[in-house]
């Protein structure tokens, strides 16, 4: 069995092969920290998660590499730290502590590297300065801008510039010609560095640049990308001479093809003299709202915070196992419609497997191979759930074993009982009592008030179920959380 993976540079499937199999070498672009992220947001997180875990299942816990940026240097980082009258270090921690806590309650691994932009400006410098110096970048009004014309010019055996966006070079003009800025030479020319105005963060600049600068937004990643995962692992990947600046998969969410990972490329590629930046290229759909991108600009947007911790998204707060689950019922290049209804339907979900899972000993079970099999069809996470779906009543030490894999099931179900009552808008001794309460008024006939106690209870989220005792024929009662 081997792994299979969409790769939007090819636009096909492919059997993955590392460049050096005992160190798998990922790339995902992170979050530019200036607010809380939205549950989009969280899209490539946990499906790049997901990738993580079966790539340490295949090549070794320690075969694997997996960087994820944080962007702390942005335009709206400064606006919102002015804004709300803190620094910018204040706002960018803030905002990443809060990140990191709410990913980590939605099941995901820390990656093994989080560089922060800001504490990659020397390697951004370097990479300018190479790009100038072999005539792909130019310095105009205290700018340093990139060529994708001088690129395409010089045939450096990489693909042309718009090759992974697959556009023209006209339908990218076309698309930059709104206001281009007076010391562009061509209209698709980007920005690598730029000036900063007084009282914005600012850094010595690159190419004799008198006054201090800020770097544009797709430097960091290829300087970041550099430095983690090629001269980090200098002298320890063993692979041939033109793979010397390659890594193996880069990832982030379909938006970022163009410009973002288009600009990646043209950077890593002209400053590095390498054919590819990495080998495979992955992107995960929206998460949709009614149809359309959910987005901080559209304003159609939910935190993962307040999904967490508040009732703002269907009336009441979820547990990150029922987000996690959700978003993973979708296959990663689709679009997902966030809605309440599929968070109840994860939520019976999981009850339903935990609840299977009670009086099962933690044993060293190994994931199925048809969930295996599924897995590695290019992360066919809704043919694994599947597979989840018809092991768990029947073999829950295997579904168990099989879902850790997605980072699910990870609680005991006594956990997960606790957490779902937690919820609950009554006590447990509290709901014994008004079970009591109801056995006495049916022994007493008294239909109404057995009714009123039962409704009661269903409207703060417990059902009833009532058997007969098969032994004494005694009716018994036992309940269950609902919501
Ligand atoms: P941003 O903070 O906008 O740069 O986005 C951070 C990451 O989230 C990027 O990988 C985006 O592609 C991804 N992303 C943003 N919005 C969505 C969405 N609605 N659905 C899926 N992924 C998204
Ligand atoms: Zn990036």
């Amino acid at each position: 069995m081997s792994l299979r993976l969409y790769n939007t540079l090819t636009r096909s499937k492919e059997t993955f092969v590392p460049i050096d199999a005992a160190h798998v070498r990922m790339y995902v672009c992170g979050p530019t920290v200036y607010d809380l992220a939205h549950i989009g947001n969280a899209r490539p997180i946990i499906v790049f998660d997901v990738l993580y875990r079966l790539l340490r299942a295949l090549y070794g816990r320690d075969g694997v590499a997996y960087v994820r940026n944080i962007t702390d240097v942005d335009d709206k980082i400064n606006a919102r730290a002015a804004e709300r009258g803190v620094t910018i270090r204040e706002l960018t921690e803030d905002t990443n502590r809060v990140f990191q806590a709410d990913v980590k309650a939605l099941g995901c691994l820390d990656p093994d590297v989080q560089p922060r932009a800001t504490e990659h400006i020397d390697e951004m410098v370097e990479l300018i300065e190479r790009l100038v110096a072999k005539g792909f970048a130019y310095v105009a009004q205290e700018h340093v801008l990139f060529s994708p014309a001088a690129m395409d010019a010089a045939k450096g055996g990489w693909p042309r510039y718009g090759a992974l966006a697959n556009r023209s070079l006209d339908e990218m003009i076309a698309g930059a010609r709104v206001d281009v800025a007076p010391y562009k030479r061509d209209a698709t020319d980007f920005v690598l560095w730029k000036p900063s105005k007084a009282g914005d963060p600012g850094w010595p600049s690159p190419c004799g640049i008198a006054s201090p600068g800020r770097p544009g937004w797709h430097i960091e990643c290829s300087a970041m990308s550099w430095r983690r995962l090629i001269r980090d692992f200098a002298g320890k990947i063993s692979c041939d001479a033109a793979d010397a600046n390659v890594f193996d998969i880069h990832g982030g969410g379909i938006d970022l093809v163009f410009p973002h990972h288009e600009n990646e490329i043209a950077q890593s590629c002209c400053a590095l003299d390498t054919p590819r930046m990495a080998n495979v290229w992955m992107h995960n759909g929206f998460l949709q709202v009614e149809g359309e991108k959910m987005s901080k600009s559209l304003g159609n947007f939910i935190t993962i915070n307040e999904l967490l911790h508040t009732s703002n998204f269907g009336g009441r707060k979820w547990a990150g196992e029922v987000l996690r689950l959700a978003m993973l019922r979708t296959h990663y290049r689709q679009p997902i419609d966030w809605t309440a209804k599929a968070l109840e339907e994860a939520e019976k979900t999981l009850d339903r497997w935990y609840g299977a899972l009670e009086g099962v000993a933690e044993d060293a079970t190994e994931p199925t191979e048809a969930f295996m099999a599924a897995l590695q069809d290019d992360l066919n996470t809704p043919g694994a759930i599947a597979e989840l779906f018809s092991m768990a009543s029947e073999h829950p030490a295997q579904a168990r074993a099989s879902a850790r894999l997605l980072g699910l099931l990870q609680m005991t179900p006594a956990e997960w009982k606790g957490l779902r009552e937690a919820d609950l808008a009554i006590s447990p001794a509290a709901i014994e009592e008004m079970i009591a309460a109801r056995l006495a008024a049916r022994a007493a006939k008294n239909w109404a008030e057995s009714d009123r106690i039962r409704d009661e209870l269903v409207a703060k989220g417990v059902a009833l179920k009532d058997a007969k005792d098969p032994a004494t024929g005694e009716l018994r009662t036992t309940w269950e959380a609902k919501r």
